[in-house]
């Protein structure tokens, strides 16, 4: 047993080593106490009279009350939105509404400090990975399907693309802004207007969203925020809107499609998943060491197509599982809005909770467990980056969405055995393969059911290209021209 693999060994990194705080400042964002759901372009107080508190994960402390709407306050975003749709935006030549999320796109990147700041505050994620990656690929977004608005006709030749009406999007709280980017910004180029539900613990984000908008100077009513946990969600999939778009677990996924049943609504479901990165022994192996750490790591794990089942063929199993532990014992946790953070706070305690579960039962199941040393806040929802070794493909560990800094590490022989490991999951959303063989990329690619595939690579995220999944990770695609289709009908 080398000296990084004994239990409570200390990490190979110079003391010497030790970072200076670099806290991003957060005066920047200007809170208030108490937000309204904004509905036909106005805050407005909410009819349920409830208001529940968000916080920081990061320290626990209060940061403004938002609305718990009910199904009063849903039925009137609802009819707003109709309001919006059938008096204008439908109708809005597709170069004017174009203007309209060119200047969103813009106001996004001038307010980017803003929102990466309270992304962070609101949600526990690194700054670095909230203004590095949210930020910038949510006005990306909105540049991107800016472009397709006057040119549906080209995209969908002799179709006849119309909007459908009203979409219900129903986000979640791991990419609050880019969840809601990547919903808003094909809806609003098509023709359709929009009822966002936020997830319960990051509302923020949305709501600094709806000051975008009419700072954009966009139609009332074209976008509307209804705030609340599960039942609001539950209240806008019951109301009476054209189109659902969800976002978040396979159970709640399930519960919505079961709503939906017969009604005519359209609907597209983006949910779990279980992802194999599978590390072949000619792999360069200290670029896969990165694309392991990115691939489980990034946003604290809470990622739908994190790369958390590490496939390492046998070979080389040894060495990657060396590098990758000694690697993780240089990972930063702490404070989001430190700039040299690498893993920020849990999002939620419900969310811990469900962590430490698994994680406690994947120890009982037998699996060896390395945490690297490291010393977590006192106040907040922490837990280490965590990889298990020995696990078994029965274990839960190695089957369920842990939805955490938790990688289980599994080994094969053959490609073949590659693939079928990589497919013995109810999820199909990515997989990761890393080799210097491009016929073997080529192979596994066309065999692996996971609607997207890196090769080489991990979490690369393009406005251009769909994204997706098979099975029990649900169904339609979001970016690219396919993340259009699901916006439009054709004659
Ligand atoms: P949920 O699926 O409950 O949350 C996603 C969104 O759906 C939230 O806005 C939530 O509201 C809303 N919602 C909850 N219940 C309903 C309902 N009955 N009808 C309509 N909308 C509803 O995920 P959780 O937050 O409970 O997380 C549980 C697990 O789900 C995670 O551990 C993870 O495994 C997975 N997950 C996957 C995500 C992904 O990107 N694919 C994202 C989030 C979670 P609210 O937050 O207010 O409850």
């Amino acid at each position: 047993m080398s000296e990084l693999e004994r239990p409570g060994a200390q990490a190979a990194v110079p003391a010497s080593w030790e970072y200076a705080p670099a806290p991003e400042a957060r005066d920047i964002v200007t809170l208030r106490e108490r937000y309204g759901n904004f509905v036909g372009g106005e805050f407005v107080e909410p009819r349920s009279g409830e208001w529940y508190e968000t916080i920081s994960p990061a320290t626990e402390e209060p940061l403004a009350e938002v609305p718990q709407s009910g199904g009063g306050d849903v039925e009137l975003a609802v009819a707003a939105a109709r309001e919006a749709f059938e008096s204008g935006w439908s109708q809005l030549p597709g170069c004017e509404r174009a203007k309209y999320l060119f200047r969103i796109a813009r106001i996004l990147q001038e307010r980017s400090r803003e929102l990466a700041v309270l992304e962070s505050l609101n949600g526990g994620k690194p700054i670095r990975e909230s203004r590095d990656v949210d930020v910038p690929l949510a006005a990306a977004h909105f540049f991107y399907y800016a472009g397709w608005a006057d040119k549906l006709e080209y995209a969908f030749p002799n179709r006849s693309p119309s909007p459908l009406g009203v979409a219900g999007q129903i986000i979640p709280w791991n990419f609050p802004l880019l969840m809601l980017a990547w919903k808003v910004a094909p809806a609003l180029a098509t023709g359709n207007t929009v009822v966002v539900k936020p997830a319960e613990t990051t509302p923020l984000t949305a709501l600094l969203f709806c000051e975008i908008c009419r700072q954009a100077e966009l139609p009332p009513g074209v976008v509307n925020v209804v705030t609340g946990d599960g039942r609001t969600g539950a209240e806008l999939v019951t109301a009476p809107v054209d189109k659902v778009a969800f976002t978040g677990s396979t159970e709640v996924g399930k519960e919505i499609q079961r709503r939906l049943a017969g009604r005519g609504a359209r609907l597209t479901l983006e949910l779990g998943g279980k992802a194999a990165n599978i590390i072949f022994d000619d792999a360069p192996l200290d670029q896969a060491i990165e694309g392991i750490v990115n691939g489980i790591y990034f946003n604290q794990g809470h990622v739908c197509c994190a790369g958390s089942r590490l496939l390492v063929q046998e070979p080389v199993y040894e060495e990657v599982v060396r590098k990758l532990k000694r690697r993780m014992a240089t990972l930063r946790i702490g404070d989001p809005l430190d700039k040299n953070t690498d893993i920020g706070a849990i999002n939620s305690r419900r969310q811990l909770d469900k962590i430490a579960e698994l994680v406690a039962n994947g120890e009982a199941e037998g699996a060896q467990i390395y945490q690297p040393p490291c010393r977590l806040p006192e106040r907040g929802y922490w837990f280490a980056p965590t990889v298990f070794t020995d696990v078994a493909q029965s274990s839960r560990i190695a089957r369920e969405e842990i939805f955490g800094p938790v990688l289980s590490v599994l080994t094969f022989r053959t490609p073949e055995e590659a693939l079928e490991k990589a497919n013995n999951t109810r999820y199909g959303l990515s997989a990761g393969v890393w080799t210097e063989k491009g016929s073997r990329i080529l192979w596994m690619a066309e065999r692996l059911r996971a609607g997207v595939i890196w090769a080489n690579t991990y979490n690369r995220f393009d406005p251009t290209s769909p994204f997706g999944g098979y099975k029990e990770s649900g169904f339609g695609r979001e970016g690219g021209l396919h993340g259009l289709e699901p916006y439009l009908s054709f004659e």
